[in-house]
């Protein structure tokens, strides 16, 4: 075949169904907790991106799909704020599900396009929005029955403290510059703090050593993570303290937070979704200062991590297809089929094909009865009904109409 799927891609057609359930769990949910649902556009400026999410960045530096200036949009968190921002409210709360993309290596749980379920807050800078945030993460996964996690967290500090870590960062990476990786000694240059995420077993070492962002926090920072973490164990939300977590965007502040898949089911792709609050981001991008916080999740490891298969969601539904070989029928089998929108119906008038054909087609959409709508039928005032998982035949005597087609198995065992 000259034309395949693009690398990193996929045509879901099976898997739909367990994106449709995904994604209605997930906005009913939101919906439920006072969230409006946000579609923003695919294509966004690019700018957005090197505004926010930072020029060295990997998104930024190398996977974005760029056309002119715009481009497909590699996350959700910049485009919502952007369209926060024109809507002038103070408060605001989103929640999105859908398609990202990022030009990375194809490989398990990686893909160029991805969806995300995710959801930004507006709000201030009091524990409110984490708290609210995690336990919101809490009931979606326990209503999804996934166990096997655990959420890591950390904290950031504002950009000042930040900077003063940033410091001492460097001068430590700079003292074993020569036993880091390729792609560290790189990152050393454009982005230190992301040597943190390095997964280069020669890096591991250096990095459980380096100094950590907790002891370049002020005193009102050290009380805000207090507080967070005292929340978080009033309320039975589990987290772990990762120190070196620092999430690969520039702008969060404070909290960051990643959901890790501990079921195995993953590989090497085990982060589930991530976030954080961004206090400065509506700032950076025109607006006023407006505190904020947020998550995505990635769609592709969570159905790999729930371990969801299609065939549990094959659309069940017994086929019913209608036939007749003559065009004066047609309107009774059309009429017949308005007046049940809810069961699965099929109707085939194609009197070329002839009534063989008809029933080697229904066979093939894998009907579950056929009902055949002759001139001799009618006229006997009688319907045949084929059921096509025995090959028995059966005469329902009166109209069409009066037939139930959602009972037809009774005609059969009686
Ligand atoms: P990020 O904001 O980059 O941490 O992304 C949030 C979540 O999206 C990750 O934890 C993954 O679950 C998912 N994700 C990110 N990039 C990809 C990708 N290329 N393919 C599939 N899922 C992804």
């Amino acid at each position: 075949m000259k034309y395949v799927v693009a690398p990193g891609m996929k045509d879901l057609i099976k898997e739909s169904p367990i994106y449709r359930k995904l994604e209605t769990d997930f906005i009913n949910l939101c919906l439920l907790n006072n969230f409006q649902e946000i579609r923003t556009p695919i294509l966004e400026s690019r700018d957005l991106f090197v505004r926010s999410v930072g020029e060295a960045s990997d998104i930024v530096e190398k996977e974005m799909f760029t056309c002119d200036d715009l481009v497909l949009r590699p996350e959700n968190t910049a485009p919502i704020v952007r369209a926060f921002l024109t809507q002038n409210l103070e408060n605001g709360r989103y929640c999105y599900f859908a398609p990202q993309f990022r030009k990375e290596r194809p490989q398990k749980g990686r893909f160029r396009q991805f969806y995300q379920y995710g959801f930004e807050m507006f709000g201030d800078n009091s524990p409110q929005l984490e708290i609210e945030g995690l336990l919101l993460i809490k009931s979606l996964y326990t209503q999804w029955k996934l166990s096997d996690f655990k959420i890591e967290v950390n904290y950031l500090g504002n950009f000042e403290e930040r900077a003063k870590y940033l410091e001492a960062l460097k001068d430590y990476f700079k003292s074993v510059y020569e036993s880091l990786s390729e792609t560290s000694k790189k990152r050393y240059e454009s982005n230190t703090l992301r040597i943190l995420d390095s997964k280069e077993l020669c890096d591991q070492m250096l990095i459980a050593n380096a100094p950590v962002i907790n002891d370049y926090l002020t005193e009102e920072s050290l009380n805000k993570w207090n507080k967070i973490l005292n929340l978080c164990s009033l309320l039975e939300i589990k987290v772990e303290v990762n120190p070196r977590l620092v999430r690969g965007l520039d702008y969060y502040t404070g909290l960051v937070f990643e959901v890790i898949d501990t079921s195995g089911n993953l590989g090497s792709q085990k982060a589930l979704g991530g976030g954080g609050r961004y206090d400065q981001l509506c700032a950076d991008l025109g607006g006023k200062s407006i505190p904020a916080f947020g998550f995505a999740g990635g769609v592709e490891r969570l159905i790999l991590a729930l371990n969801l298969n299609e065939e549990k969601f094959i659309d069940r539904q017994p086929l019913v297809c209608l036939i007749t070989n003559k065009p004066e029928i047609l309107p009774l089998l059309v009429n017949k089929k308005n007046l049940e929108p809810k069961l699965k119906i099929d109707i085939c008038f194609s009197p070329e094909m002839g009534f063989k054909k008809m029933f080697k087609r229904a066979d093939r959409l894998q009907a579950r009865f056929v009902i055949i709508l002759a001139e001799d039928e009618l006229s006997k005032n009688q319907v045949k009904i084929k059921d096509m998982t025995s090959g028995n035949e059966a005469t329902f005597k009166g109209a069409l109409s009066d037939l139930d087609l959602s009972s037809l198995e009774t005609l059969f065992t009686s």
